[in-house]
């Protein structure tokens, strides 16, 4: 049993059963025994791999994207520059040497981390070692300054916030709890007996149409993350940038998934060692931000939008600069980025903005 199914087991013994929630903020965010707070998952050794391990075109695209939308603020002589679970810090390193090109641009950054893990933290420190600002750090959005405009990115953070399940039964919705099942004396999941409040949260259109024994999915830390953004966005001026994969919704379905060593497991199989994620809502999501006040752009696919940002032509720079093995792997990077068989089209871009930007680039009809 992992030192975190103990703690869990205990938990349920004092508290009775947990949400969802409960359960995947302590697999993944508990202070000691979390799974983001006692390692670095990410890459061919480690549990999973994101778009800024792949390649740094990532990163280099989304640093003209803010670089640009900067200037189209009217390059203001400072900016808060934010990302959101920045893992290895790679995205920000291959942003912040791709936004040089833009002059003014980095004078005007200050740099912000928002990250819950130590071990990560040291991990963005050593990777940020050599930009031209220091970085630092909050454990949530409402430590951010709130003194000048913001440029936000998010990629693969949102997947990674609690979620909680309800499913329709004959007798109405009921949430999907986390118990021990006295018979297997494993931890389980559990049909809530009565109903709940949480059952208010679900879009009334999709609580009409959905079937008995179907799942929906709701997110409430991440909404009240987006409706944050939203609201700064709108007093502070500035824009935002998701990326997760995920759906427009309004949709049912489980979607939350364990990943350990690039492969799917059980979700209680050894909880702290696991990565856990659910599909991002979009449309869900940009309610929330909209509701905050900032004005939310279309869903876009990820392979759309770094097409649009130019990833094409700075795929053939690189593998002109490139000897023949490498230029074909960065074709290879490029393809898995943009790809329909990749993460060209099951991930997508949320853009937020402050009411009074012109369309963000890549993401609104111009
Ligand atoms: N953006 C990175 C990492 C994605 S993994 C990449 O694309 O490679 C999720 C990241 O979010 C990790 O850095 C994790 O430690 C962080 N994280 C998870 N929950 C968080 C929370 N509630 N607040 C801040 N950061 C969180």
């Amino acid at each position: 049993m992992t030192p975190l199914e103990t703690h869990l087991r205990r938990r349920i013994a004092i508290e009775g059963p947990l949400t969802l929630a409960d359960f995947m903020g302590d697999a993944l965010g508990h202070p000691e025994l979390g799974y983001y707070i006692t390692r670095d998952p990410f890459g061919r050794a480690g549990d999973f791999t994101t778009a800024p391990e792949i390649s740094q075109m990532f990163g280099e695209l989304i640093g003209l994207w803010c670089a640009e939308v900067w200037a189209q603020m009217g390059s203001p002589g400072k900016v808060h520059l934010v990302e959101f679970g920045p893992g290895r810090g790679t995205l920000m390193a291959d942003l912040l040497r791709a936004a040089k090109r833009m002059p003014g641009f980095l004078d005007a950054v200050r740099l912000h981390l928002v990250e819950t893990s130590p071990i990560l933290r040291q991990t963005q420190a050593r990777a940020l070692e050599r930009a031209p600002m220091a970085p630092a750090w909050h454990s949530d959005i409402a430590t951010l300054p709130d003194d000048a405009p913001l440029l936000i990115v998010a990629n693969e953070f949102f997947d990674a916030l609690p979620i909680r399940q309800v499913q329709k039964t004959r007798e109405g919705w009921r949430e999907r709890l986390v118990a021990v099942d006295p018979s297997k004396d494993e931890l389980a999941l559990m049909i809530a007996p009565g109903p709940g409040p949480i059952a208010g949260l679900i879009d009334p259109a999709l609580a009409a149409r959905t079937k008995v024994g179907r799942v929906v999915e709701l997110a409430p830390l991440a909404w009240r993350i987006a409706g944050d953004m939203g609201a700064r966005l709108s007093a502070q001026g500035g824009a935002a940038l998701a990326i997760d994969y995920g759906y427009e919704g309004p949709a049912t379905g489980d979607t939350l998934q364990a990943v350990k060593a690039h492969k799917p497991c059980p979700i209680f199989e050894t909880p702290g060692e696991a990565d856990l994620t659910a599909h991002v809502d979009f449309t869900a999501l940009g309610r929330a931000a909209s509701a905050g006040g900032c004005r939310v752009s279309p869903v876009v696919t990820q392979g759309d939008f770094l097409r649009a940002l130019g990833i094409e032509v700075r795929t053939q720079s690189l593998v002109k600069a490139a000897p023949g093995a490498t230029g074909r792997q960065i074709a290879m990077a490029r393809d898995r980025l943009i790809g329909a068989d990749g993460m060209g089209t099951l991930f997508k871009v949320l853009g937020l903005a402050a009411n009074d930007l012109p369309p963000l680039p890549g993401l609104d009809p111009a």
